[in-house]
């Protein structure tokens, strides 16, 4: 096990869908390659509901959920060159990785031959010591993963750039978002909107696919040319052969072929949301016009500090609301019902006032 040394507050579920509760745990003291940082704000996820939920099974307990952090440096250990106490800077989904395989040399920390280590529901690489995440008053990470927040955004609204911001942006990239294609974006929630922001910074035509009219106008508001409400069957129809590029960002089942069939020739739906449950792909939704179906996970750490320095000169950051960590089950709560907008950030110091 790594030594540790530093008590910190946390909240934590004790076993599977359990509710989130105060608890107490240890970071390591740094070492000479860690950032010491203290947490001043954490997004809510719904990868952290599907975790602690177990949905994807094997998750670890108990768990403290969190990959959107943003905070301070508060210490840094003798050979870390890049931040300095004081610093403004972040965490996603990533802590470690083998650092020596051919993805990590390419700076694609998130796609590690041997694997990535997940800022929480883990274990460190040396198979013992569990990964707790971000809602939490500090956390000790290696000077690699750890990215600078462009002076341009506040520490709360970047704060979903970590997950969010970094899953979309990814994608949009490599299957080349731009001047003169058109990309849609499915679901319109943490994730979701986000890619809508950054799609149309990026100069591409964007719409976006909702189950209803009810985000029209904030779609709209963030960029989106076009917006489809999948509930009306007149407006999936006109949808059809549309769009170069779809992001698909869903987070429980629903018909994948009703999306393909939005695709023109050639086009590429990449799955970026993950239900549990198997999603069937009729081969005819495919075949007749050399589709693709794809699937992307959030960013290494060189395109993480790209994304960060884009959404800076952008002026790009989440639309958040900002929760106090006693609401959290709530916040959980309202996230499985799409009641949110778009994404919900914990004031983390919220947590120091507590307890
Ligand atoms: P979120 O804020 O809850 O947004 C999900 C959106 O999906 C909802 O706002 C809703 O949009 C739509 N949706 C939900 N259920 C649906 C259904 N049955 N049919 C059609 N649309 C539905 O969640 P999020 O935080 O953006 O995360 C989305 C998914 O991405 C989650 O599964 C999460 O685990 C996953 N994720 C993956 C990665 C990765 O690396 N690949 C990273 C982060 C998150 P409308 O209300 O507009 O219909
Ligand atoms: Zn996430």
């Amino acid at each position: 096990m790594i030594k540790t040394a530093l008590k910190t507050r946390a909240y934590a579920a004790q076993k599977p869908g359990d509710t989130l509760k105060p608890f107490e745990i240890e970071r390591r003291e740094p070492t000479a390659t860690d950032v010491l940082i203290r947490i001043k704000f954490c997004g809510v996820c719904h990868s952290d509901v599907h975790q602690v939920k177990d949905e994807w099974g094997g998750a670890r307990f108990p768990m403290v959920p969190g990959h959107e952090i943003t905070g301070v440096v508060e210490k840094v250990g003798d050979q870390v060159s890049r931040f300095k106490p004081g610093d403004r800077v972040g965490v996603g989904c990533l802590v470690d990785s083998c650092k020596e395989c051919h993805s990590c040399k390419a700076g694609l920390e998130q796609y590690c031959e041997d694997r990535p280590v997940l800022t929480y529901n883990d274990v460190e690489l040396d198979g013992k010591t569990p990964t707790l995440g971000g809602y939490s008053n500090f956390i000790t990470v290696r000077e690699r993963f750890v990215v600078n927040i462009p002076d341009s955004l506040p520490l709360d609204k970047a704060a979903p750039l970590l997950c969010a911001g970094i899953t979309t942006y990814s994608p949009l990239v490599h299957w080349q978002a731009g001047p003169g294609k058109s990309v849609a974006v499915v679901g319109m929630g943490g994730l979701g909107h986000m890619a809508v922001k950054l799609a149309h910074a990026m100069g591409a035509k964007v719409t976006v696919i909702s189950r209803s009219l009810n985000k029209k106008k904030d779609a709209e508001a963030m960029g989106a040319d076009g917006y489809v409400a999948t509930a009306d069957p007149q407006a999936v129809e006109k949808a059809q052969n549309q769009f170069d590029l779809i992001i698909n960002t869903v987070s429980s089942a629903a018909d994948m072929n009703t999306y393909l069939g939005m695709l023109k020739r050639d086009g590429v739906m990449v799955l970026v949301g993950a239900p549990n449950e198997s999603l069937p792909v009729s081969p005819f939704a495919l075949i007749p016009k050399r589709k693709t179906l794809a699937g992307s996970t959030i960013g290494g750490m060189p395109e993480t500090q790209e994304m960060l320095d884009f959404c800076g000169q952008h002026q790009l950051g989440a639309d958040i609301e900002v929760i106090t960590i006693d609401k959290i089950n709530e916040a959980y709560e309202r996230l499985l019902k799409s009641d949110v907008r778009y994404r919900f950030v914990i004031d983390m110091a919220s947590l120091q006032e507590e307890a």
